[in-house]
């Protein structure tokens, strides 16, 4: 038969390779869809209802049209400095409804009734307070009660006001909030390590402080660490308009990825199904086990300010026999600034470069000349031979 020259030598291999692959794509999407014990669904349409009830009015382009000038705000001073539209987050609700940008089958899905419980852990520094807690209160009104153990508040030693004392006679009316503050100035990293080794939920999820969780984005997350606890797994991060506060939909699925010398990207994914495995992840919101956190060793806490982490626990969660995944039933806003809006103790180049090379050193191997081989070189000459000298080293790493 024609058909049997195929399924000879390496045709055998690959028609194994397709066979392998389809059954592991089925076990995969069984693991996830008959994990069926209670429907969360019907919960979260009542949360819903009852948000949507106390909601005030929430209409941006309303808030757009205010004049600026009225209330003698220069719009620019906004802008500057913080490089978002601080002017018009100030106007908006802090419990605003947003759009479900979830795909139509994820409101169909079920997970099990004994997910571990999280710690939500924020850090911040010098945060502008609408946008904490529109943070706080997206957490707080999206997720369900017995799954949020504690939110965390980690204050990176912020400079203004009224993140002390007005922050903790506001917060005090949540007995599930609590704050650290941290005395001297960390960086993100050691404040992240502060806020893990206070938590006491069993998973710790990790989130920027100017975000907003969407209807039903913990349970999918809570889900795949319960079926495996070395998933690390993040929400798609959508993007909350720094111009107009609009939030926005992605709907291309991308994965994290990263070029040399280290700096992460995106790529477009193939849509499979329900899973996304990245090679690295943004970094800024995820969920981890906690004890598989400290079996990883946490964060290295030599590392400063910002930058480089989300490269050094990547590497460390596919060395050490986890995966990361993009759960796309999982979204949270996420505002993107043009610039950090705060100061580096030091300078902020020399800052990031140096925590990367502490990340290659420890953890790339001969790899890391490729690493010092592209600091060396323009950003702008990245050719394919880089992307793919990067496919080799992940498929080492891999
Ligand atoms: N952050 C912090 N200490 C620092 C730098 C950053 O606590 O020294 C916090 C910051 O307030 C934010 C999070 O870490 O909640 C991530 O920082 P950022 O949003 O600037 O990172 P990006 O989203 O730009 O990657
Ligand atoms: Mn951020």
């Amino acid at each position: 038969m024609k058909f049997r020259k195929y399924l000879r030598g390496s045709g055998r291999v690959l028609a194994f390779v397709f066979i392998a692959s389809v059954i592991w794509l089925l076990f995969d999407i069984a693991a996830l869809r008959i994990s069926i014990i209670n429907d969360v669904n019907q919960d979260l349409k009542e949360r819903e209802i009852v948000l949507n009830q106390g909601r005030r009015k929430n209409n941006v382009q309303d808030v757009l049209k205010h004049p600026l000038q009225k209330v003698n705000i220069d719009k620019k001073e906004f802008l500057k400095n913080r490089f978002f539209n601080v002017f018009l987050s100030e106007q908006i609700p802090i419990d605003r409804a947003i759009p479900d940008t979830r795909p139509q089958i994820c409101s169909e899905n079920l997970v099990h009734d004994d997910l571990p419980s999280t710690s939500v852990i924020f850090c911040f520094v010098d945060e502008v307070w609408s946008t904490l807690l529109r943070s706080v209160h997206s957490v707080l009104n999206r997720s369900p009660p017995h799954l949020l153990k504690e939110i965390i508040l980690v204050d990176d030693c912020s400079t203004k006001d009224y993140l002390k004392e007005q922050l903790d006679v506001y917060m005090s009316q949540f007995p599930k909030v609590q704050i650290i503050r941290l005395k001297e100035r960390q960086g993100l990293i050691r404040a992240r390590i502060a806020g893990a080794a206070a938590a006491t939920g069993e998973v710790l999820t990790f989130l920027d402080s100017h975000v907003e969780c969407n209807v039903g984005w913990l349970e999918p997350l809570l889900e795949r660490v319960y079926l495996d606890h070395k998933k690390v797994v993040c929400p798609v991060i959508e993007v909350i308009s720094d111009k107009d506060m609009s939030y926005m939909l992605v709907d291309n699925f991308q994965r994290g990825v990263f070029r040399w010398p280290l700096v992460f990207g995106w790529i477009k994914g193939v849509f499979f199904f329900f899973l996304h495995r990245c090679p690295v992840m943004a970094g800024g919101l995820f969920s981890i086990d906690k004890s598989y956190f400290y079996e990883l060793g946490a964060y290295d806490p030599g590392l400063d300010v910002w930058g480089g982490e989300n490269m050094e626990i990547s590497f460390k969660i596919w060395m050490c026999g986890g995966e990361i995944e993009i759960i796309p039933c999982s979204r949270v806003g996420h505002i993107f600034r043009g610039d950090n809006p705060y100061k580096f103790p030091k300078d902020r180049v020399k800052t990031v470069e140096r925590n990367l090379a502490r990340v290659a050193e420890v953890w790339l191997d001969d790899y890391k000349e490729l690493f010092y081989a592209q600091n060396l070189i323009s950003m702008d000459s990245k050719t394919d031979k880089l992307i793919n000298k990067w496919c080799e080293c992940w498929d080492r790493i891999y």
